[in-house]
């Protein structure tokens, strides 16, 4: 099954105790999208500025994404800089400039069909709203957040979850969002405000899976070194929903093996800066790392 991936594509820059990067690829869609597209065909909706590199776009052609939806305005690129500290499971945000998704109204290219599946990876509520509104999906909708939204679109957030099926945010957001400090008690808030999955992504902790027929726990998968978690929480979700997607299902076995691929994917993520680990990783390295995935956690 083909899938559409709505989202931010920025230009990040930032610094962790291993390094730092200046204007590098980065942006929600970006992650999602790279990642999905080792399980399924993908179709991006995004906007870039004037001043996006030309090589960042070849990079989505040679895989399997589509970028008729990737739109170029007059503009600057949306711009994120942040910084992590020893603990990364959490990014200092220093600046955040949407710029050209200030006035984003998309355009759904004839290639997005309704039935295929849909992740509004993060991004402004409204905007996510506004594009499920145009697709009125048939497939599985899978939707992203961070804290921001919570904070400030709060409302819209709340809107969205009622018509979505699979809804993921990290522990922290969960939190924030349901006012529990329990995760379960977070999940069952979400569930209840219409999310019917629900995933909480925990970050070197792995994630919890939350429906009313189904509970269950994945770790994450060790990375061999860490250098930038920017992106890790994108990848598991574009991990997650390509892996259904390519499943063509939504079984238990499937959910649990798209939560494994998710961590793995992750995994690449955040050995290296901006998207160069995902970039790098190959098919036979993801099967390899989903067979040492199996042997970690079999007891
Ligand atoms: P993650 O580390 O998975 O939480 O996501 C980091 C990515 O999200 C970076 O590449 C940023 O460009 C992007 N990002 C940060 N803030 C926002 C925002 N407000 N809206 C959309 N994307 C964002």
């Amino acid at each position: 099954m083909r899938l559409t991936v709505i989202g931010s594509v920025a230009l990040d820059s930032v610094e962790t105790p291993f390094g730092k990067r200046k204007e590098v690829l980065g942006g929600s869609a970006t992650y999602a999208s790279l990642s999905a597209s080792f399980f399924t065909p993908v179709n991006l909706i995004s906007v870039v500025g004037t001043d996006f590199p030309e090589k960042y776009i070849e990079i989505f052609r040679k895989r399997e994404i589509d970028t008729a939806g990737l739109q170029r305005k007059k503009g600057k690129t949306f711009r994120w800089k942040a910084r992590y500290h020893y603990d990364m499971s959490y990014a200092e945000t220093l600046s955040t400039h949407l710029n050209v998704f200030e006035a984003f109204r998309p355009q759904v290219p004839e290639s997005v069909r309704p039935k295929d599946n849909l992740l509004l990876a993060n991004i402004d509520p409204e905007l996510q709203s506004y594009i499920f509104e145009k697709i009125k999906p048939k497939g599985l909708v899978a939707c992203d957040t961070m804290n921001l939204w919570i904070e400030h679109k709060r409302k819209d957030l709340c809107k969205l979850l009622k018509k979505v099926d699979l809804f993921l945010l990290n522990d922290a957001e969960a939190r924030q969002l349901s006012n529990e400090k329990d995760l379960l008690d977070a999940a069952r808030y979400i569930s209840s405000k219409g999310a019917k999955m629900v995933v909480i992504k925990k970050g070197e902790h792995g994630a919890l899976f939350f429906s009313r027929g189904l509970r269950f726990i994945v770790p994450a998968y060790l990375p061999a070194r860490l250098s930038d978690p920017t992106g890790a929480g994108d990848t598991f979700a574009g991990g997650v929903i390509g892996c259904i997607s390519k499943e063509g299902k939504v079984t238990d076995k499937v959910l649990r093996r798209s939560l494994v691929y998710g961590s793995i994917l992750a995994s690449f993520t955040v050995e290296k800066f901006s998207a160069e680990g995902l970039l790098k990783a190959t098919q036979k390295e993801i099967n390899t790392r989903y067979r040492h995935f199996e042997k970690l956690t079999r007891f």
